[in-house]
């Protein structure tokens, strides 16, 4: 991820996503632990097209998100992060025509399934927890109460229905619902 503020504005919307040229084998890439070589996909969002107090006056934030194989892929960050950063930030140039991004960057973040890991405690640097096969979606994620262990409910990306803030509220909602049916309270 790239948090950028750039000291300029661009005619984007608030979401562009790039997709790369060859995004089978980029998908495939991604779950064979393999990092894709340039022909990146990428999402980019920026803020100040829909409210321009995220940014000082004629500039912006901009923020990148480019999805990567997990930790268990043993990827050297430290030495990958200078060399993907310039990938992605060509392919931003180049294909959603955001010419003169690189010079125009005054402050920049970068996260890597690394930080996620090491700063969050994230598993494997994985934000969107376990990885949405036909196998482990819905019903087939680990439930929300708890099979081995009595008074132990799960919650989250990680469990029943799946990852992203809008499922993760209804796990939530599932798990309230189960405590009160639990201790006979009303829901
Ligand atoms: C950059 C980014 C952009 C995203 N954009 C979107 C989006 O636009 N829409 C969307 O729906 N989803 C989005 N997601 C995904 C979404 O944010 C996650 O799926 C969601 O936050 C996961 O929620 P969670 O409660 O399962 O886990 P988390 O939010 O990761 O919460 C787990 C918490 O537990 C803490 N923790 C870990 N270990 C311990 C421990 N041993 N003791 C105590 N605390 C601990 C962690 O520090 C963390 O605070 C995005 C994720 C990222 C990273």
């Amino acid at each position: 991820m790239l948090y950028l503020g750039v000291n300029k504005k661009f005619d984007l919307k608030h979401h562009s996503i790039v997709f790369a040229d060859d995004y089978q084998k980029n998908v495939q890439d991604i779950f064979g632990g393999q990092l894709t070589e340039k022909d990146f996909s990428v999402y980019l969002r920026d803020a100040s097209a829909v409210d321009s107090t995220l940014a000082p006056a004629g500039k912006s934030a901009l923020y990148v998100l480019v999805p990567v194989p997990n930790n268990r892929a043993g990827i050297d960050w430290s030495k990958k992060t200078p060399i993907i950063r310039h990938q992605v930030l060509e392919i931003l140039e180049k294909k959603l025509g955001l010419t003169g991004l690189t010079e125009a960057i005054e402050v920049e973040k970068i996260i890597t399934p690394d930080d996620w890991e090491k700063d969050f405690n994230v598993y494997l640097g994985a934000v969107f927890n376990l990885s949405h096969r036909l196998d482990q979606m819905l019903w087939f994620r680990p439930h929300n109460k708890f099979e081995e262990l009595d008074n132990c409910y799960l919650v989250g990306g990680g469990t029943h229905p799946g990852s992203g803030l809008p499922t993760i509220y209804e796990s939530g909602r599932i798990v309230a619902k189960l405590l009160c049916q639990e201790f006979k309270k009303e829901f």
